[in-house]
């Protein structure tokens, strides 16, 4: 997908608990995320664009492979930055992928943000405005 300069590669996902904060956060921060291109796991991505009218590029829903189709994504370098809003309360039939999906992130050094208010930090940095510099740091892998 093309991108322009300064636009981000984001992915949102949120664990069901948590999907009304992340449409919440979406809403409160649209003018920020507009500009970016965006993926989403199905049901996240759905609920988001209804609540907002962002344009979200989906994908499958997340304990229906979409955590694994987003871990593929990160492994060619396709994310910049990953809003994951998880659930810390509840066991999870895909617990293995949610797994897969922060270590992998963790290892492409991914930006990932797990909770509102990291999310927070993360989309109201100067750093969001400018070009990844991130993934440059990690040519030693
Ligand atoms: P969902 O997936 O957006 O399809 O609900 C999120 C998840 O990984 O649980």
């Amino acid at each position: 997908m093309p991108q322009r300069p300064n636009q981000k590669r984001i992915a949102l996902v949120a664990h069901d608990q948590k999907k009304a904060e992340m449409i919440a956060w979406s809403k409160h921060h649209i003018k920020r995320l507009e500009p970016h291109l965006l993926w989403a796991t199905g049901t996240t991505g759905n609920q988001v664009t209804e609540a907002t009218g962002l344009k979200i590029n989906l994908l499958k829903s997340g304990p229906l492979g979409g955590d694994q189709q987003l871990g593929a994504m990160i492994v060619e370098g396709e994310i910049d930055i990953l809003f994951f809003f998880t659930d810390p309360l509840s066991s999870m039939p895909h617990d293995v992928d949610v797994k897969a999906l922060l270590r992998i992130s963790t290892l492409q050094q991914t930006v990932i943000a797990c909770n509102r208010a990291t999310a927070d930090y993360v989309i109201l940095s100067d750093l969001f405005r400018r070009p990844s510099e991130v993934s440059a740091l990690s040519s030693v892998m």
